[in-house]
């Protein structure tokens, strides 16, 4: 639902953006099974990989447990978990969107109390079966059987195409600003990631939103080269992160409040801004026109 106070829905990656690390090579490294990962990506897609890979560490008596362990040790800055909240507390609906897996990325939000600052997580879907063995699957389904996500960018891994999921975001986002009857077709969206599925989303935004690239990451290359109608906000480290966001966040919600507080004046007043509502009653109520912000 549209935020009433035109705070933006925020929509985060995960990998290298929450935490400092990529979560599948953290748990591969911290489980001492980093060779046969790389032997494993030389046959498998990533995400086919990262499933084999959980299987055989099950074969071998780790539990779903010891791969908690192992990402509640994984990095994740006070920066990014300060803005997290503090981006809820001003109004945010926040969400994750990520190439990772449900069961590492819940696992990391709870552990750092963040879970309940997150409206919803667009990912792999993953479960434990009944013997206990983590089973991570495809977003997409794709090979055989599977029809993929269709989308031809290059930079969208074939199991997740981010763009597609945030099409259907951007979609739900206009249809609950119609229905709230929005005088804005919808509240602004920030995107914020790292890599290359990253590139993607970015370009299903549009002026009015904000992409926000890690500056150095695969993704600013690949904005610099074929920007996208956003804003684009770069930031360079955790903290720069929970600044920049923050920013955009304030101003915001203080354009919403402009416009809120604009008033109507009469079509031949040579006026530009808008003024205060408590001055609307002293202008004359005829031939008007609504001020731009
Ligand atoms: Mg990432």
């Amino acid at each position: 639902m549209a935020a009433s106070n035109g705070a933006p829905l925020v929509v985060f990656d995960f990998d290298k953006t929450i935490v400092d690390c990529d979560s599948d090579n953290w748990v591969v490294d911290a489980l001492g099974a980093t060779r046969r990962f790389d032997h494993l990506l030389r046959h498998l897609p990533w995400n086919h990989a990262i499933d084999a890979m959980v299987g055989e560490l099950h074969a071998e008596g780790r539990t779903a447990e010891d791969i908690r362990a192992c990402l509640r040790a994984a990095p994740l800055s006070p920066h990014v978990a300060a803005a997290v909240k503090a981006a809820r507390a001003l109004g945010c609906e926040l969400r994750v969107l990520s190439d990772a897996n449900a069961f590492f990325i819940d696992t990391v939000l709870a552990h750092h109390g963040l879970s309940a600052c997150f409206s919803a997580t667009d990912t792999n879907p993953a479960h434990i079966d009944a013997a206990g063995r983590l089973t991570i699957r495809p977003y997409h389904d794709f090979g055989s059987g599977g029809a993929g996500h269709g989308c031809a960018l290059p930079t969208c891994p074939p199991n997740m195409c981010k763009g597609k999921v945030l099409e259907r975001i951007l979609l739900q986002e206009q249809e609950a600003a119609a229905a709230a009857g929005s005088s804005r077709l919808r509240r602004a969206v920030v995107y914020v990631g790292d890599g290359r599925g990253d590139y993607c989303p970015s370009l299903k935004l549009r002026e009015g939103d904000y992409v926000m690239p890690r500056a150095g990451y695969p993704v600013c290359d690949l904005i610099a080269a074929a920007p996208p109608a956003a804003a684009v906000r770069a930031w360079a480290d955790f903290e720069d992160l929970a600044r920049v966001l923050l920013g955009i966040v304030n101003d915001e919600i203080a354009r919403a409040a402009v416009t809120e507080h604009a008033v109507v004046v009469p079509a031949d007043c040579c006026r530009t801004m808008p003024l205060p509502v408590h001055q609307e009653a002293l202008l004359p109520q005829q031939a008007a026109v609504r001020v731009p912000n």
